[in-house]
C-alpha cells in the first residue's frame, strides 16, 4: 500500500489546514481512516477527532460513500477500486506542544492530531507534501524525499518510514528564525517562532553544552540531525514534548532573563533532550509501537519522566550551567514540595504512573491529598536510587551505568522494559545488587523516603526549618491553601487531616473573617493567624454558596517548609569521592 498525505495551509488566519490522504494498492470493499486519540509523551485521551470537519472521500476518482463508525474512525466504501482519497479539514487553535496551533504567523503541526492513519497499514512507508503561504518555511525532523521531489505548487515532500515516525515528527511552518550548531558532525537546529528577551549566542552555546554533556553520558548521539522547536508566547505558556530527533518547547517570550528565570529554558531543554534516550529509546513496554486508539498502561512513568527529571538538573550541574550549590537548592525545594504533599502517603509511584490517564493531567482540589507527581517524586527517587547504588558499590557503579545498560539492552527494534522486574534485572546486571526492597518500599509502596541515609552516603546532611519564623518556631496554621479570586480570599484546597480539614472547610469556601476580624487576602489572614497560638480555637466566618457560615477551627502547627542540603564539615574520603563523581566536580 502507498500512502501520501498532502497538507495545505489554505486558511491559516482561520486556524484551518486541509489534509488529503491518497492511498493506492487498496484491496477490499472498505477502507478505514483513524485519527489518534492521544499523542505519545502526553498520557491523556485528547480526542483529536473533534477538530476534524468537512470529510469527503473518493474511490477511483469518483465520489465515494464515507461514514463514521466510531468517534475516531471514518469508513470509505471503495467499490473495489484500488485508489482511495480522503479529504478533510483540521481546526487548530490551541497553543500547546501536543495540540495544533495555526494562525496568520505559523502552524505548529502535531501529526497525531492531523494525519489519519489507514487502519492495518501503520507499518507502510509514507510521503508527506506541504504547501504553505508565500515566504513560509517548513522545519521538521523528517527527511526530504531523496530525489528532491517537489509538489507542483513548489511545496516540499518528506518521507517517513511508517506512521509512528510521522507521529513522532511535528512540523513548524512559518517565518521562523533558525540557529545552528554541530556536535559530532551532526547538525542541530533551534527553530524559533516568536521573539522575546533571548540572547541567540547564549541559546546556541548553552544548548550545545547540554547536547555534549548528554552525549558524554551515553557515548553517542543516536540520530542524524536534531531540531529544537522553540515556541515563544505569552506569560502562561509552557510545556515540552519529546521526539526521536526533535522536541517542541513552549515558553513565555520573556523567560530568558534574569538568570533564575533562564533556568526554565535550560531545564526544559535538558529534560526534553534526555528523552532522546530515556523514553524515545529506553522505553517501557507499551510505549512504542503504539496503540493510538486507547490508553497504554505502564507502571514505569516514574522511570520515564521522573528519572528524566532527575537527570535534567544533573546534566546541567555536570555541564557547569548550574552550580552545585544551586543544584542542591533545587533538589531541596523538590523534597519540601513532596514532604508537604499529603498524597505521598496514599499513592505510590507505580500507581501514579498507571493512573496518569485519569489523574496527572486532570488535577483537582483533592489531588494534593491523594496523589503524588511521578515527575517530582520520580526525580527525588532517581537521586536516592543513584546514591543507593553508589553507596552499595563503594561508588564503583551508578545510575549512569544502569541507563547505559538499558540503552543497549532495549534497542528500538525490540520490546521495551517489562515493568518493575525489567528495571530490577538491569540494576542487578550492572551492580550485582538486588534492590527489590528499595523498589517495594519507595516505588511500589509509600514508605517515607530514606533521605538521611541516602544523602549521608555522599557527605550531605539535611537541615529542616521554617521559612517564616516570625513569632518563633512553629507558628499556628489552618492547613489550607488559598487563592484570591475576584477580589475575595478563597480556599483552594484543604490539607488532609489538618485543622481546617477536621473542621470541615472545603475548596471554594470564601473566607471573610477570623475571630470577627476581616481577612481580605493572604496577607491579612497571615497577620490574623500570627496573633494566635497553636492549639487555640478560632472562629472562621465564610461564605459557602452565598450562605454565611461559621466554623470553629483548632489551630495546628505550620509544617517545616524550608530545607537545605549541605556538605558535612568533614566528609570522609568515600563521601568526598562520591559527591564529586556524582556532580562531576573536578
Ligand atoms: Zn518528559
Amino acid at each position: 500500500m502507498n500512502i501520501h498525505y498532502a497538507l495545505a495551509l489554505t486558511e491559516p488566519a482561520q486556524h484551518l489546514m486541509d489534509v488529503t490522504v491518497d492511498v493506492t494498492g487498496v484491496t477490499g470493499d472498505t477502507l478505514d481512516f483513524v485519527l489518534p486519540t492521544w499523542t505519545p509523551g502526553s498520557y491523556l485521551i485528547r480526542e483529536y477527532a473533534r477538530h476534524v470537519q468537512e470529510v469527503t472521500a473518493a474511490a477511483g476518482g469518483q465520489p465515494a460513500a464515507c461514514r463514521k463508525i466510531d468517534k475516531l474512525t471514518w469508513r470509505v466504501e471503495t467499490g473495489g477500486q484500488d485508489a482511495v482519497q480522503l479529504r478533510y479539514r483540521v481546526y487548530g487553535n490551541e497553543l500547546t506542544v501536543r495540540t495544533n496551533h495555526v494562525d496568520d504567523t505559523h502552524a505548529h503541526v502535531i501529526p497525531a492530531a492531523t494525519f489519519m492513519y489507514v487502519a492495518g497499514a501503520t507499518e507502510a512507508p509514507i510521503t508527506v507534501g506541504v504547501t504553505a503561504p508565500q515566504g513560509w518555511e517548513v522545519a521538521t525532523g523528517l527527511d526530504l524525499a531523496p530525489d528532491g521531489d517537489r509538489l507542483p505548487a513548489s511545496g516540499l515532500i518528506y518521507v517517513a518510514e511508517n506512521y509512528d515516525q510521522l507521529v513522532d515528527s511535528p512540523l513548524e511552518i512559518g517565518r521562523h528564525r533558525t540557529l545552528e550548531f554541530t556536535v559530532d558532525g551532526k547538525p542541530h537546529r533551534i527553530v524559533i517562532w516568536g521573539a522575546g528577551n533571548e540572547d541567540e549566542q547564549q541559546l546556541v552555546r548553552d544548548t550545545q553544552t547540554i547536547v555534549t554533556t548528554a552525549r558524554d553520558l551515553f557515548g553517542e548521539l543516536p540520530y542524524a540531525h536534531y531540531t529544537f522547536f522553540l515556541l515563544l508566547a505569552g506569560k502562561g505558556a509552557g510545556g515540552g514534548l519529546e521526539h526521536r530527533n526533535s522536541t517542541s518547547l513552549l515558553l513565555p517570550r520573556f523567560v530568558f532573563q534574569p538568570e533564575r528565570s533562564y533556568e526554565r529554558y535550560l531545564t526544559l531543554v535538558s529534560h526534553e533532550f534526555f528523552h532522546v534516550w530515556n523514553v524515545k529509546r529506553i522505553r517501557a513496554a507499551g510505549l512504542g509501537p503504539f496503540d493510538y486508539t486507547q490508553e497504554t498502561y505502564t507502571t514505569l512513568l516514574w522511570a520515564m519522566e521522573g528519572v528524566t527529571e532527575y537527570y535534567t538538573d544533573l546534566l546541567l550541574v555536570r555541564a557547569g550551567l548550574l552550580t552545585p550549590k544551586r543544584y542542591l537548592e533545587r533538589l531541596a525545594d523538590d523534597v519540601v514540595t513532596l514532604q508537604t504533599t499529603p498524597g505521598r502517603q496514599l499513592q505510590s509511584l507505580e500507581c501514579a504512573s498507571f493512573d496518569s490517564w485519569i489523574k496527572h493531567y486532570r488535577p483537582d482540589e483533592n489531588t494534593a491529598n491523594t496523589a503524588v507527581s511521578y515527575y517530582l517524586k520520580g526525580a527525588i527517587v532517581g537521586a536516592l536510587l543513584d546514591l543507593e547504588i553508589r553507596a552499595r558499590t563503594e561508588n564503583e557503579r551508578s545510575l549512569d551505568d544502569v541507563m547505559r545498560y538499558l540503552y543497549v539492552a532495549y534497542p528500538l527494534d525490540g520490546p521495551g522494559i517489562p515493568e518493575r522486574a525489567g528495571y530490577l534485572e538491569a540494576i542487578r546486571h550492572v551492580t550485582g545488587q538486588d534492590l527489590s526492597d528499595f523498589f517495594e518500599r519507595y516505588i511500589g509502596g509509600t514508605d517515607e523516603l530514606p533521605y538521611t541515609d541516602a544523602f549521608g552516603a555522599a557527605g550531605l546532611r539535611l537541615a529542616w526549618d521554617w521559612k517564616d519564623k516570625s513569632g518563633g518556631e512553629g507558628r499556628p496554621a489552618l492547613g489550607v491553601r488559598t487563592k484570591t479570586e475576584g477580589g475575595t480570599l478563597k480556599v483552594a484546597g484543604v490539607v488532609r487531616d489538618g485543622p481546617a480539614y477536621q473542621a470541615g472547610l472545603t475548596a471554594d469556601d470564601e473566607l471573610v473573617a477570623l475571630n470577627g476580624y476581616r481577612v481580605a487576602d493572604e496577607n491579612s489572614l497571615r497577620e490574623r493567624l500570627s496573633d494566635r497560638k497553636v492549639g487555640e480555637h478560632v472562629v472562621l466566618t465564610l461564605f459557602r454558596r452565598e450562605e454565611l457560615r461559621t466554623l470553629e477551627v483548632t489551630l495546628g502547627v505550620a509544617p517545616q517548609d524550608k530545607l537545605s542540603i549541605e556538605l558535612v564539615d568533614q566528609p570522609n574520603e568515600l563521601q568526598r569521592e562520591m559527591y564529586a563523581s556524582w556532580l562531576r566536580i573536578k
